[in-house]
């Protein structure tokens, strides 16, 4: 096991030899033998453990160190090809941004910027301010705040407005979102004393309004995002409770999730109330996602009474979550294209409100475009079927949207469609698929500009591969 040992290379002769060297200008020298040196520990490792048979260790050093080089060497953080049908989908990213909001997100990353400075009058400014007005116009609100996200808009929300006091909410709204986001937790971080009251599928105004006591600040209700309960169903309506808030000077907030601006061209049974239509009905709080249905970056709104969000505009917490300038430049020139009355060109809307024959065109033309990039060289079979896309995000759970997409299923026994996904998956830019009844498919609600032409980049390896 010494002789084996001993038989590996040097790392000065490494460095020098040919496949390390192409390396060297991504990564820096330094950085590669660090890179190399782990790979021969491990490599040490498993040979003393006798977990390694060792025919070529060359061969061996060289795959294994080159592996890492070549993961290590390109940018972890890249696009893919969303060919999912889920629009707002959490994993990938949730909204691609509008050609004006990237614009201006170049623009401001790369300059000086008014962000906390007030041009005309040579003073210090607002980070806030930017984005406010807009906000108020386009939902009613008195004033607005921004944040990191709606996790930390909630957050805040509470820690300014009910730190050691009670919060009243229905026992069917103490939902879980995304994975970690978890009402009960939240309302525990925010130093609130949570009080659920009702039942899982029932909460009427009487059980609210039995639970309030002289340490009761607010009265909670949350969007249940993808959770839905199905029978007998009672909750309590927003104006109900805005009127028990009223009545008991209490305050009335309303976690919405989505932020829907303005109402969407689909033809759904359910309905996502907009932020505009909560402030109406009675919410003296609001707190919404910039990156769900309003299509923007990664961001958080409070929405409001202005006595309420000065309360919370100077809470310590806001310094923790604020908003970084080039998020705060891409959401503002969101909201510009709401106000002109652009929005249906926000990349998230159209491809929601996108129509039934535009879609069959898409899946039509991709299923002639990999027919003509395959002929009959592969045993792979393409179809235009009719796909069920969602809208993701936590909206809309039950609603699915009819769409269009490209059946691809294997001939060959041999090849499974988990395996046609994976390659897929593997090309240089990841195309992300689905799959059903042993077919690969790619619904093209979800393909951006060019993505077509990445789709065939893909298969066009696959078929060449060994
Ligand atoms: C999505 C969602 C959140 C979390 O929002 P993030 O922007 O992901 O932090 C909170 N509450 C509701 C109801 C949601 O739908």
């Amino acid at each position: 096991m010494n002789t084996i040992l001993r038989a590996i290379p040097a790392m000065d002769d490494l460095l020098n030899t040919p496949w390390v060297s192409e390396y060297l200008s991504a990564l820096s020298r330094e950085t590669v033998k660090e890179i190399i040196a782990d790979t021969l520990n491990k490599i040490r490792r498993e040979i003393s453990d006798g977990a390694l048979s060792y025919d070529d260790l060359n061969k061996l050093i060289e795959h294994r160190a080159c592996e890492q080089l070549f993961l290590k060497s390109k940018a972890s953080l890249r696009p893919v090809v969303n060919a999912t049908g889920v629009v707002l989908h959490t994993n990938l990213g949730r909204s691609p941004l509008a050609g004006e909001a990237l614009a201006a997100a170049a623009v401001i990353g790369s300059s000086y910027s008014t962000l906390e400075y007030d041009a005309l009058g040579g003073d210090r400014g607002k980070r806030n301010s930017h984005v406010e007005w807009s906000l108020c116009r386009l939902t009613g609100a008195e004033a607005a705040l921004v944040v990191n996200n709606n996790a930390a808009a909630v957050l805040l929300s509470l820690s300014a407005l009910a730190t050691d006091k009670e919060v009243i909410v229905s026992s069917g709204e103490l939902v879980e979102i995304g994975g970690s986001f978890r009402i009960p937790e939240i309302l525990k971080f925010s130093g609130a004393k949570m009080k659920a009251v009702g039942c899982t599928n029932s909460t009427k105004i009487d059980d609210y309004s039995n639970a309030i006591t002289d340490d009761t600040a607010v009265l909670l209700k949350v969007h249940p995002s993808n959770y839905r309960i199905e029978g007998f169903v009672k909750s309590t309506s927003r104006e109900e409770l805005a009127h028990l808030a009223e009545k008991h000077s209490l305050v009335f907030m309303e976690d919405l999730g989505s932020g829907l601006l303005e109402n969407l061209n689909i033809n759904f049974a359910e309905k996502e109330h907009s932020v505009r239509e909560c402030i109406k009905g009675g919410s003296a709080i609001v707190t919404f996602s910039g990156d769900k249905l309003l299509g923007g970056p990664q961001i958080g709104v409070i929405a409001g009474s202005k006595t309420l969000i000065d309360k919370i505009k100077n809470h310590q917490l806001l310094r923790a979550l604020r908003v970084d300038k080039m998020t705060l430049a891409a959401f503002e020139a969101t909201l510009r294209l709401y106000l002109c009355g652009r929005h249906s060109e926000i990349p998230v809307i159209k491809m929601i409100e996108m129509d039934k024959n535009e879609l069959l065109k898409k899946a039509q033309n991709l299923c002639r475009l990999l027919r003509k990039i395959c002929c009959d060289r592969v045993p792979l079979t393409f179809s235009v079927v009719e796909t069920q896309d969602a809208i993701g995000g936590g909206s809309f759970p039950t609603d699915m949207l009819a769409g269009y997409g490209v059946a691809i299923s294997c001939a060959d026994e041999s090849q499974s469609c988990k395996d046609l996904a994976a390659s897929l998956r593997a090309a240089a830019v990841p195309v992300i698929s689905t799959i059903n009844e042993d077919r690969v498919i790619l619904h093209v609600r979800t393909l951006l500009n060019g993505d077509e032409t990445l789709i065939s980049e893909a298969m066009r390896i696959l078929i060449t591969a060994p």
